[in-house]
């Protein structure tokens, strides 16, 4: 049985006018699940009772739980427990220009990155639509607040799970529910080329962030396995597709690892890989864990790398450090849950 927070507006609408009812009752339930937020059948007050009865057979209505919450100040990590006892974290982060949340899209990870906390713990199952869109809404009602940005970044690799993520888009983004602008979205990908075309037609307008953190084949290929199987120059050539058909800016996220991809070699070689093309790079200081053998940068070899950037005409910026006491940081998701 389908779970209702799984259903994108256009498929309700189908599903009344199949069943011979109205195609205006789909506006109705997304009305009171997403703008009312009423999640109870019963307090439904508008929708026939038969109506009622048919959605009680077909849907399922149940909501995965929060069971912890760590708070440090500008940054709320949350644990969440899925209906078949598995966990997975979401980071809600306060920003100037607003709210923003960090969702996962997988149980676990099959990518199995180098320095990541979160990839440690292979791939259990995909989340479905509703498991990414109920943490949105647990946290809004936790808090008492609206979010204005989501970037699909926590554990797990969205392309990996691409069909559930694409719907999990079109649901929060639908004028008839939460209505969240879709340049508010950002979807986050360790370079699985085909599906930067696939989505570069499915979801115009949404934003691209690749976690790139190597400038040549070389280093990739020893931090990140999926670069074995997709060269640079074909993640390059799939990214200029997309930057030529949505006119937007892509972002790349280069965690700083001491020793491995911080030299002045690896930031010219950086700039000449991006030069010219409409991107911005965020240099992510790294954050250690227990388990993983890689080093933070030291803070001059930051701004040495930094500086290379910018006197080559790359946009770039070192991301405000959010949450390493709750080890919310990046990387860090999943490294204490269990
Ligand atoms: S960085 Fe992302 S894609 Fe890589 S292992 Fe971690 S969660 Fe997976």
């Amino acid at each position: 049985m389908k779970n209702i927070f799984s259903v994108p507006f256009h498929d309700l609408e189908t599903y009344f006018i199949d069943n011979g009812d109205k195609a205006f009752r789909a506006t109705q339930v997304y009305d009171f699940l997403y703008k009312k937020r009423i999640f109870d059948l019963d307090k439904m007050t508008n929708i026939p009772n038969n109506t009622k009865e048919k959605m009680r057979e077909d849907f399922d209505f149940s909501f995965i739980k929060i069971i912890k919450k760590q708070e440090d100040t500008d940054v709320k990590k949350y644990l969440f427990e899925l209906t078949d006892g598995n966990r997975i974290e979401s980071v809600l982060m306060y920003h100037d220009y607003g709210i923003s949340i960090c969702v996962s899209s997988q149980v676990g990870c099959n990518m199995g990155c180098r320095f990541c906390e979160s990839g440690r713990l292979k791939k259990v199952r995909n989340l479905e639509p509703y498991e990414i869109v109920e943490q949105l809404l647990l946290i809004e009602k936790d808090l008492g607040i609206r979010i204005t940005h989501v970037v699909v970044m926590g554990i797990g690799e969205p392309f990996d799970n691409y069909d559930n993520v694409i719907d999990f888009t079109k649901i929060i983004t639908s004028n008839k529910g939460i209505d969240l602008g879709i340049r508010h979205i950002t979807i986050s990908t360790c370079g699985i080329v085909p599906k930067i075309y696939e989505f570069t037609e499915d979801l115009k307008g949404v934003n691209l962030a690749i976690s790139l953190h190597a400038p040549n084949d070389t280093i990739r290929n020893k931090i990140m396995p999926i670069s074995l199987a997709y060269k640079l120059d074909d993640l390059m050539t799939a990214i200029k597709h997309y930057i030529k058909v949505t006119n937007r800016r892509v972002t790349f996220e280069y965690v700083m690892l001491s020793g491995i991809n911080d030299s002045k070699a690896c930031a010219l070689e950086l700039a000449k890989l991006l030069k010219g093309l409409n991107c911005y790079v965020n240099l992510i200081p790294y954050n250690e864990t227990e388990n993983i053998e890689f080093t933070r940068s030291k803070k001059v070899q930051i701004l040495a790398f930094y500086d290379i950037l910018k006197k080559n005409g790359i946009e770039v910026t070192i991301r405000r450090e959010f949450g390493g006491k709750v080890d919310a940081a990046c990387g860090q998701l999943r490294a204490k849950s269990y």
